[in-house]
């Protein structure tokens, strides 16, 4: 018997809708507020103030609509204002809207929990912590395999993302602008951080099998820094920040299979990968890896600042009572958002949404890829796919980043009314990233607005 997916309902009309210029006369007044009081360091991708938001569209104060590639960094994979989110959290804040799960403990927080260790791969005995950002929980991540395996090592790869807090920003790779900058820089940051070479299939120097490139990372982590002193390998099955790379075939089980017979602990970094934004639960599912430590949030909370790590029994309850928490970690409005974010996406089957988004845009832009001479690789899965531009003519040859096209395509889309962001170690990356419950016409004409900017940047 099979079960039909739900559809999704939406408030707002799903269209995408630009009055004239913009920013728009509000949206020009709140930007003189903003600069004479938010610090500069704060930088927004577009020039326009968010006054609502539902489905596959944003809407600014001054009235226009923009259709969301973005869905705020891969955070609102249910919409921004799922009705299931929206009535669970009116829900929760009517109760109590925190006590602190360290001092006196809810059941959200553990519902939570088992759904985690129930969708997380594998079906070892698990234990879940909750947190409030990616970095926290990535942090937490290293605070746990160092506990368990008693060493300190922590091996991050080329083009890794992983957060701003210090020791997430250690565990970055990109110095400009998460490090430093020729402004400053932001450290010294944490000891005991290794970075080994990622697999990056479209810059290779000559094609090697994923088995290979992981042997390569291996032998650099065995001869510079000796297995025995690694804690951990921390890396994303799909990297985010660093270009939406997929890395090849047999990478990820070939580094699992070594950090296994070795005692490492091995993270997967599943912040922006996770909850059906690849069309499988986690991105670890498709090839299938059983981490022993997962890292969640963006897509978890239908935007709720929620994040958690969930991983082995034994190696989660080898730290002392005490030694994780956060006064917020797990607040219980979040964990209600959480729990109907997880409904909604079995309900309305998110991860087929997802694989249909990827073969929808696949449809398009790899047709567009053979007839312009900018486009280096489309790549991806599910509804996190990218599109990685290179100089005209170079992409079988010297592969050169094309930032500047990149940056046209965006500006032009956005122009045009579509939210499209950017990525990647050479700044030269569109991310597409909409959410899940984006309906086929409205994905549709952001194609139409994105293929017309990258012909134009093409010509
Ligand atoms: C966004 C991200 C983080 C950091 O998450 P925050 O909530 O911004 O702290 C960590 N890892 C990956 C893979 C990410 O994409």
């Amino acid at each position: 018997m099979t079960t039909q997916a739900t559809e999704p309902q939406f408030r707002l009309e799903q269209k995408r809708k630009i009055l004239g210029d913009f920013p728009g006369p509000k949206s020009v007044e709140l930007a003189a507020r903003r600069a004479k009081v938010v610090a500069g360091g704060v930088a927004s991708s577009v020039p326009v103030y968010v006054a609502d938001a539902d489905g596959g569209i944003v809407q600014d104060v001054d009235g226009n609509s923009f259709i969301d590639l973005g869905s705020g960094i891969a955070v609102t994979s249910v919409g921004a204002s799922d009705p299931a989110v929206v009535g669970a959290v009116k829900e929760q804040v009517e109760h109590f809207t925190h006590t602190c799960f360290m001092v006196s403990p809810y059941e959200g927080y553990i519902a939570v929990a088992e759904q985690l260790n129930e969708l997380t791969p594998g079906d070892h005995d698990k234990r879940t912590v909750l947190f409030n950002s990616g970095a926290e929980a990535v942090e937490n991540a290293v605070k746990v395999a160092r506990v368990a395996t008693g060493r300190t090592a922590v091996v991050a790869f080329d083009h890794a993302y992983h957060g701003r807090t210090n020791l997430t920003m250690g565990l970055t790779a990109k110095a400009n602008p998460y490090k430093s900058s020729p402004a400053g820089s932001f450290g010294p940051f944490a000891p005991e951080i290794y970075r080994v070479p990622m697999s990056y299939p479209f810059r290779e120097e000559a094609e090697i099998k994923g088995e290979d490139a992981a042997r390569r990372a291996i032998t650099m982590i065995e001869k510079q820094i000796g297995a025995e002193n690694v804690a951990a390998i921390l890396i994303e099955p799909i990297q985010g920040e660093g270009g939406f790379i997929v890395p090849a075939e047999g990478f990820l089980p070939a580094l699992a299979a070594w950090a296994k017979d070795k005692g490492v602990v091995f993270i997967a970094d599943e912040v922006q990968a996770g909850f059906c934004r690849t069309g499988e639960w986690f991105a670890s599912d498709h090839e299938g890896i059983v981490p022993d430590i997962i890292t969640m949030a963006k897509g978890i909370a239908g935007g709720m600042p929620l994040s958690a790590i969930t991983g082995r029994a034994e190696l989660m309850d080898a730290v002392h009572a005490g030694g994780l928490g956060g006064t917020y970690g797990g607040n219980p409005v979040a964990c209600a958002g959480a729990l109907a974010a997880i409904e909604t996406m079995k309900d309305q089957d998110l991860n087929a949404r997802a694989r249909s988004i990827e073969s929808q845009v696949r449809a398009r832009l790899e047709k567009l890829a053979a007839e312009v001479d900018i486009i280096g690789e489309v790549r991806g899965r599910g509804a996190m796919l990218a599109l990685e531009f290179v100089q005209p003519g170079t992409a079988a040859t010297t592969k050169a980043p094309n930032a500047e096209a990149t940056k046209a395509i965006s500006a032009a889309c956005l122009k045009e009314g579509v939210i499209i962001l950017t990525c990647g170690t050479y700044g030269n990356v569109v991310r597409l990233l909409p959410p899940l419950v984006i309906g086929d016409d409205l994905l549709a004409d952001a194609l139409d607005v994105l293929e017309g900017a990258i012909r134009a940047a093409a010509a």
